[in-house]
């Protein structure tokens, strides 16, 4: 409930609260105090009452022996009771008798002290002059104011006396003769009412001032002021205090009376009349000013408590104010308002807040302006970028609505969820049956391709892009298409991925195509290869046979036959001859393919001084000089690289100028192959014609200039090629020819 309350209302709640307690406290202390000390007052008039009637009683008591002792004192009295006594039953003692009781009579009167006096003998204990005469002749030996009366004035307690039938107090006396001898005991019945009327006798203190005595056996002795029955013998009393009082303890005090009335009690216990006297009075008398002082407490603390809550709420403003102000600043502050300065007005812990408050304000503005600052540069940036974003989502989508090239996304499970028109034509898919089913790429991939898939997956997961792969599709329609995949996955964490996919049947149909006709190309150039040789193979025999048989018939009938036929014969034999030449250059050509060896280690510069072997008598014939620098080691078909060495040699022997041809070998790495040069000082190239001579038969000279068949370089580009090398020339023109030909350093051309 507090805590919804403001701060105002619960500072002063509490202050009142506070005012209230103590007001209540210190009231509470002042009424227990104001009835405790009414408590003792009342008390202190109790008791002083209590000994006020027990010493009115203990007087009235003293009064009754004494009055005994005085008429027992009389001489008239002790006379006539002498003559009675001397004399009985005469006329004297009669005479005598009469006196005594006429005597005695006075002191007997309604409502007076003594209800009847007697004189009672001392012998037999027999009444022997009584106010009352039924009690003449009486024997009252054995009652204790006769026991008693005899040796001093008494008064015996009260008691209940059978003849009375009632309660009864008796003083006696002795009465003795002037010798000293004992005449009689004289007794006289108190009246009661006297000593009621002395403890019942009200002291105006209080109305409900009470005071009774009762017996040990609980009963009342004297009418208690508050009764209006007789009670008197006639009730028991049992109280708290009367069972304290009869077990002979003094003292005072709070409990009910014989009424069950909360009263204030005092209690003496009056051992030598063996009662017990009771006075009293009524708490709610005792206490109205204690009660009165009690309400008086109750305005005034009420006036009070209205006082302290108006300072109360007074003060809690004064504190509660510059905490509100804080709060409304605080609150302006958490609103926005940054301008918000709280007014520093006093120099305590608010104050000190106050301060804090401000300072922490501008510190949180200041900070506010700088994340502004930053927030604009970033927007700035974020939009710089967005439209960079933007701009590459445009080129990207034209791509993929360009449709160039198919574009598909897929899930991590592979199933497809996006794809454009080219993905879609490829499969032979509607956009409509797309978007009805899920079309997944294990659905469209021949089983035959699914490893291939596994393994893109796989680099996928681990470097996030696959290595362009081929692989068929299934279409609808069940034909296939062939494709160039190349996935990457998208940068969100779903696992999702782009693939990119070309479609490549043509480019695969004319790669078979081209396949095809190499086969083709290949076999038809092993076959032309084989009929080369088998033809200049088998060629060769009749040749032979044609060429013998002209030489032998040049030999055999020149000069024999006409000019002409001798000139017939000439040239048939030339024939024959030109002919075998070309056919054995045909024959070496062919076998480059076909009869070539297995590469092995050869020695450069071996294999070219068996090359300038071969060629002695021809290098002898022109006064050739051939030269060459450190060859290397390679891996080759040793005579076809003798054969090479020789063509080119033996070219540039041929091919020479007006000076003796000279012709130097070199070798230089380059790479990882090895480049030859053959560099002779002869008639030099066109360099037009730098391509044309490495085709087989072409020539750029008459067989009149210069002998040859045109097969020499032909061969020696077929046996470079077989090594995986290159051959070409650098030439000008009466300035020398230089052929060139690489070899590759480790020897991996096909074989
Ligand atoms: P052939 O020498 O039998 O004519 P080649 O194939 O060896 O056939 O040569 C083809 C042609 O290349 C020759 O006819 C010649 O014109 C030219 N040729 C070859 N080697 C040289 C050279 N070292 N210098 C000049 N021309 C040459």
């Amino acid at each position: 409930m507090m805590r919804h309350l403001g701060l105002t209302p619960r500072l002063a709640l509490v202050f009142v609260l506070f005012a209230a307690a103590l007001l209540a406290g210190v009231s509470a202390l002042a009424y227990a105090n104001g009835r405790a000390a009414l408590l003792a007052s009342t008390t202190a008039d109790l008791l002083s009452t209590a000994h006020e009637k027990e010493a009115a009683l203990a007087s009235w008591i003293e009064h009754r022996q004494a009055d005994m002792a005085a008429l027992a004192a009389s001489p008239r009295l002790r006379a006539d009771l002498a003559l009675l006594l001397a004399n009985p039953d005469t006329a004297a003692a009669r005479a005598a008798h009469n006196r005594l009781v006429a005597e005695l009579q006075p002191r007997v009167t309604s409502g007076g002290t003594y209800l009847s006096l007697m004189l009672i003998e001392p012998v037999e204990g027999q009444v022997i002059a009584a106010t009352d005469p039924a009690e003449e002749g009486k024997f009252k030996e054995d009652r204790p104011y006769f026991l008693e009366g005899m040796r001093h004035p008494y008064v015996q307690n009260v008691y209940y006396a059978i003849g009375l039938q009632g309660l009864a107090m008796t003083a006696s006396a002795p009465v003795t003769s002037a010798d000293g001898r004992l005449l009689a005991v004289l007794a006289g019945r108190l009246n009661l009412a006297e000593m009621s009327a002395i403890i019942s006798r009200h002291s105006g203190l209080h109305q409900s001032d009470d005071a009774f005595l009762i017996n040990p056996s609980s009963l009342f002795v004297t009418q208690p002021y508050m009764l209006t029955d007789p009670v008197v013998l006639q009730r028991g009393i049992h109280t708290e205090a009367s069972r304290r009082c009869l077990a002979g303890q003094s003292g005072t005090l709070l409990a009910d009376d014989y009424r069950g009335v909360p009263t204030i009690i005092v209690h003496r216990w009056l051992a030598e009349r063996q009662l017990c006297l009771i006075v009293k009075v009524d708490q709610s008398e005792a206490f109205v000013p204690a009660r009165a002082f009690g309400a008086q407490l109750l305005l005034i603390s009420a006036l009070l408590l209205v006082v302290a809550s108006g300072v109360a709420i007074g003060l809690a403003r004064t504190i509660t104010r510059p905490v509100l102000a804080l709060q409304a600043g605080a609150t302006r502050f958490s609103q926005g308002d940054r301008s918000v300065t709280l007014p520093i007005t006093s120099g305590d812990e608010l104050g000190m807040l106050a301060r804090t408050f401000n300072t922490m304000a501008a510190a949180i503005g200041a900070h506010e302006a700088q994340l502004r600052d930053y927030a604009g540069q970033l927007e700035h940036r974020v939009a710089a970028r967005t439209a960079e974003l933007q701009v590459a989502q445009t080129r990207l989508q034209r791509l993929v609505d360009a449709n160039i090239i198919g574009v598909a996304i897929a899930g991590a499970g592979g199933e497809i969820f996006e794809a454009n028109d080219y993905y879609l034509d490829m499969l032979g898919v509607t956009r409509h049956e797309f978007a009805c089913g899920q079309v997944r790429w294990s659905d469209v991939t021949p089983p035959e391709h699914l490893p291939a898939d596994q393994r893109a997956l796989a680099e996928l997961a681990a470097t996030g892009v696959c290595t362009p792969y081929e692989k068929e599709y299934l279409r609808r329609d069940g034909t296939r298409v062939w494709v160039m995949i190349a996935d990457a996955v998208l940068p969100q964490e779903d696992g999702s991925m782009i693939a990119l996919v070309q479609n490549i049947t043509d480019r695969k149909h004319a790669e078979q195509e081209l396949a095809r006709q190499a086969d083709d190309l290949r076999r038809s150039n092993a076959e032309l290869q084989q009929f080369a040789y088998v033809a200049s193979h088998d060629l060769q025999e009749p040749l032979r046979m044609v060429s013998s048989y002209t030489q032998l018939l040049a030999r055999r009938y020149k000069g024999r036959l006409d000019a002409d036929a001798d000139e017939f014969i000439a040239y048939a034999v030339d024939g024959a001859s030109r002919m075998q030449t070309l056919i054995n250059d045909l024959l070496t050509y062919s076998r480059v393919g076909t009869r070539g060896k297995p590469f092995t280690p050869v020695d450069c510069k071996a294999a070219l001084e068996q090359a300038i072997t071969n060629l002695k008598l021809m290098s002898a014939e022109h006064g050739a000089l051939i030269t060459h620098a450190p060859l290397p080691t390679v891996l080759a078909d040793a005579p076809q690289l003798v054969q090479l060495f020789q063509n080119l040699l033996s070219n540039g022997i041929k091919y020479h100028g007006a000076e003796p041809p000279c012709i130097h070998v070199a070798a230089e790495a380059r790479g990882a192959e090895w480049i030859f040069s053959v560099c002779d000082n002869g008639i030099g190239i066109e360099p037009q014609y730098a391509e044309r001579i490495f085709i087989i038969f072409q020539r750029l000279h008459t067989r009149a200039e210069y002998p040859g068949t045109g097969i020499g370089l032909a061969i020696c580009k077929k046996i470079v090629e077989r090594h995986g090398g290159r051959i070409w020339v650098e030439s000008q023109p009466d300035q020398g020819a230089t052929f060139y030909f690489s070899l590759p350093q480790h020897g991996d051309a096909s074989q």
